[in-house]
């Protein structure tokens, strides 16, 4: 059973929109997202147009439509920096109780945001949509079900499959993600990472509302590399597994000619045998030598994305008052209020 405390703050509904050349959808785009924000029951509401950096009429018409209505509020980048960067920006700027992200192409229905926000209200810190159908060519399907299906696979948390960034959060989720500093931001591992209490819902995915996806193969993959590196540390570790392999395999089959010499040393490919062992040991040395540099540049890598060890919850104290350290400073991170 949740407390009182946890009773969903209505006070102020965000909602963050990356947008990138989607002129032909923000007519719309606005007019659903009103329907939306008129019905959910918030006191008030902000919506966060995030402009990355469009190079049509995407941003002439969030000035209009800011001017028309106060509820909107447009965020402009100076040039084009990515989906995940324009989502992070955007939770940057939202101060709302509850905050949802959803593409502003309309392929996450604002219709579904009641169902996220019931989820909310059921208990859940962070609701996230996962994709039941979509209505993208086959080839991207499969790519797609690929990537999250070794993700979930490979990667240090649990990821959660067909997920992608359409969610509505607590603030204290929020607030959570923002306290980490990285670059590379995969925003749907992020939001896995901070933990409290998830729940997926499912949606269907709608087609595009209008234009061209703006993410290209390259760029697709960009993001998979993004979600891959920043949870995990496989490939360093395969390499060294590689040479381990490899180490071991050469003085198998050394111990090998050894006995094959001594048994019938007038067969034996004199020259050969020491030759391969050699090209196989080293090799399975050098790998074992470069998972070991990996190792610490991963390392490196970790300590320089300045990730808190931890975040803490909650700390439930007796009369005592045992534990009275915890709190601002040391590695591990107070989140939310109390
Ligand atoms: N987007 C963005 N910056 C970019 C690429 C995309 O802000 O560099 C926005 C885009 O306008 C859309 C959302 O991110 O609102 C999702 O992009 P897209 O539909 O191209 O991605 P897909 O649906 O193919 O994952
Ligand atoms: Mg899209």
């Amino acid at each position: 059973m949740r407390g009182l405390d946890d009773r969903l703050d209505r006070t102020l509904l965000s909602v963050v929109v990356p947008l990138y050349n989607e002129e032909e959808t923000l007519p719309e785009l606005e007019e659903r997202l009103v329907a939306l924000v008129d019905r959910v029951g918030f006191e008030d509401c902000e919506v966060v147009l995030v402009s990355d950096g469009s190079t049509d009429r995407t941003e002439p018409l969030i000035r209009e439509l800011v001017e028309r209505d106060g509820r909107f509020c447009g965020v402009f980048l100076t040039r084009n920096f990515g989906h995940q960067a324009a989502v992070s920006v955007g939770l940057e700027q939202v101060r709302g109780s509850v905050v949802v992200v959803l593409d502003g192409d309309l392929q996450d229905p604002p219709e579904e945001v009641p169902r996220l926000i019931a989820a909310l209200e059921a208990g859940a810190d962070v609701a996230y949509g996962v994709r039941r159908g979509r209505k993208e060519g086959w080839w991207r399907r499969v790519c797609y079900g690929l990537f999250y299906r070794v993700l979930e696979k490979v990667a240090a948390i649990e990821i959660p499959l067909d997920a992608g960034d359409f969610c509505c959060m607590r603030r204290v989720v929020v607030e959570a993600m923002r306290r980490m500093p990285e670059r590379n931001r995969f925003v749907r591992g992020l939001r896995a990472w901070v933990g409290f209490r998830q729940v997926g819902v499912e949606y269907e995915r709608a087609a595009r509302y209008a234009g061209r996806p703006k993410y290209t193969v390259g760029r697709l993959l960009g993001l998979a590399y993004d979600g891959l590196f920043s949870f995990t540390r496989l490939p360093v570790r395969l390499i060294q597994f590689v040479g381990f392999v490899l180490s071991c395999v050469a003085l198998v089959v050394a111990v090998g000619y050894v006995v094959w010499y001594w048994v019938s040393p007038e067969r034996f490919p004199a020259g050969f045998a020491s030759l391969i062992v050699s090209i196989w040991f080293l090799a399975g040395v050098q790998l074992l030598c470069l998972g070991v540099v990996g190792e610490y540049v991963i390392r490196t890598y970790e300590e320089s994305r300045g990730r808190p060890v931890a975040l803490v919850r909650e700390v439930v104290r007796g009369s005592r008052g045992v534990g009275k350290g915890l709190g601002a400073g040391g590695v591990s991170e107070r989140v939310g209020g109390g």
